[in-house]
């Protein structure tokens, strides 16, 4: 049989949506102004962006990146484990340990890349890895990459988490791994119950903060957002969002990220992060620092999102974040919302499985403390008509 057998004709789902004039992905945005887009020649409210403090367009933030390339020129040509190592990345790494206030961190290229060295470098044959079903992909693929068994419970189910923890014996390491912020319901991990239950079996706890930091705690994540720092052992975050660059990190106890930085394979086997993209990062923390403003409108904004859907009548599940579902649950529907956003001005992101369960597809859409409230209210208005149009409201 050729392998190639299953790619004829493309891949069926995405060429089922192309000829139905609703295939949403791999779209080219000429233009990106932070929450507004130019797509062709459609002008769009950008309600689908991680860039959660608008730091893509802050002076600094561009200035930073720009001066880097100029110094260091636009890469490192090098993993770094060898010659890809510039006091520019120990620097990040600094205050980034700093930020989430833990002894040390390790930058990595991507947050992707956190989480498979991480897990794969961490749990070993003997050892266990228990996640949220909810957790991000990167999580669930560092969990196959690595020699251990990985346990899933229901998503933020402690009973659940308990009796799996309860199930495995007694003596074997046990890592625990949560999203602090879930990246499709926008809901938050309920640090201060998972910790006692990590605690009485003796399993330690890391904490994907991809979307919690620069939104909650001030801006330094979920443990800071819960007062609950010393009962997380490991906190990962990502530069893909708020930090509005490109890479992650992983941040702990000194001689755990020693180990991980010696033995992480996607850290030592792949190019580091871009001079210019580790002088963004270590830009955009300085804006976080110097303008908490910023964490505070958002999460304004988050609230007054929150309430407006829900008087709308659309389902947003049980988010608390500026991550905002509007859950559709079927496949169809929700692309022609999409479609229809769309047309009438606004940019959303459609979620269909396998990104989500069968029975749950969705439009997720975030938002972004520049957003004005005039292009809120504009989100609303063009939402509301969309949700009548299709039967959702
Ligand atoms: N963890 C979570 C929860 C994420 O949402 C993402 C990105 N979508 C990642 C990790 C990976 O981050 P990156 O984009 O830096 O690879």
């Amino acid at each position: 049989m050729d392998i190639f057998e299953k790619c004829a004709g493309g891949f069926t789902q995405a060429r089922e949506a192309r000829e139905a004039g609703l295939y949403p992905y791999f779209i080219p945005l000429t233009n990106n102004e932070g929450t507004e887009s130019i797509i062709g020649d459609h002008h769009l409210i950008m309600i689908g962006s991680n860039n959660y403090l608008g730091l893509t367009m802050h002076p600094k933030v561009r200035q930073a990146a720009i001066n880097a390339i100029e110094t260091y020129g636009p890469s490192c040509t090098g993993s770094r484990f060898l010659n890809g190592t510039l006091e520019l990345h120990l620097e990040l790494e600094r205050r980034l340990a700093r930020w989430v206030n833990k002894e040390a961190a390790i930058v990595f290229s991507t947050g992707y890349q956190v989480n498979i060295g991480t897990l794969s470098s961490l749990v070993g044959r003997d050892d266990f890895v228990i996640t949220d079903k909810e957790d991000h992909a990167s999580i669930i693929d560092g969990c196959k990459m690595a020699y251990g068994t990985m346990k899933r419970y229901n998503h933020n189910d402690m009973a659940g988490l308990e009796r799996v923890l309860a199930g495995l014996p007694k003596d074997a390491g046990k890592l625990v791994v949560v999203d602090g912020v879930f990246s499709m319901g926008g809901d938050i991990a309920p640090l201060p119950e998972i910790i006692p239950v990590c605690q009485r079996y003796g399993a330690r706890l890391m904490v994907d903060d991809a979307h919690s930091i620069g939104v909650l705690g001030g801006g330094h994540g979920t443990a800071a957002h819960f007062g609950v720092n010393a009962g997380v052992d490991l906190i990962m975050g990502t530069f893909s969002k708020s930090f509005a660059s490109l890479g992650g990190f992983l941040a702990g106890d000194r001689d755990v990220i020693d180990y991980v930085q010696h033995t992480a394979r996607s850290l030592i086997f792949s190019a580091s992060i871009p001079p210019s993209n580790a002088a963004a990062a270590l830009a955009a923390l300085d804006v976080m620092e110097t303008e908490p403003e910023r964490v505070a409108r958002l999460n304004e904004i988050a609230v007054f999102m929150h309430q407006r859907y829900r008087e709308l009548g659309f389902d947003i599940g049980n988010t608390q974040t500026p991550i905002v579902p509007i859950i559709i649950r079927d496949y169809e529907k929700t692309l022609m919302a999409w479609k229809t956003l769309f047309e009438a001005g606004v940019y959303a992101n459609p979620v269909i499985p396998p990104a989500v369960p069968p029975n749950l597809a969705l439009l997720r859409t975030s938002y972004i403390a520049t957003h004005t409230d005039e292009q809120l209210e504009r989100v609303l208005s063009v939402m509301e008509q969309v949700g009548k149009s299709l039967g959702i409201i």
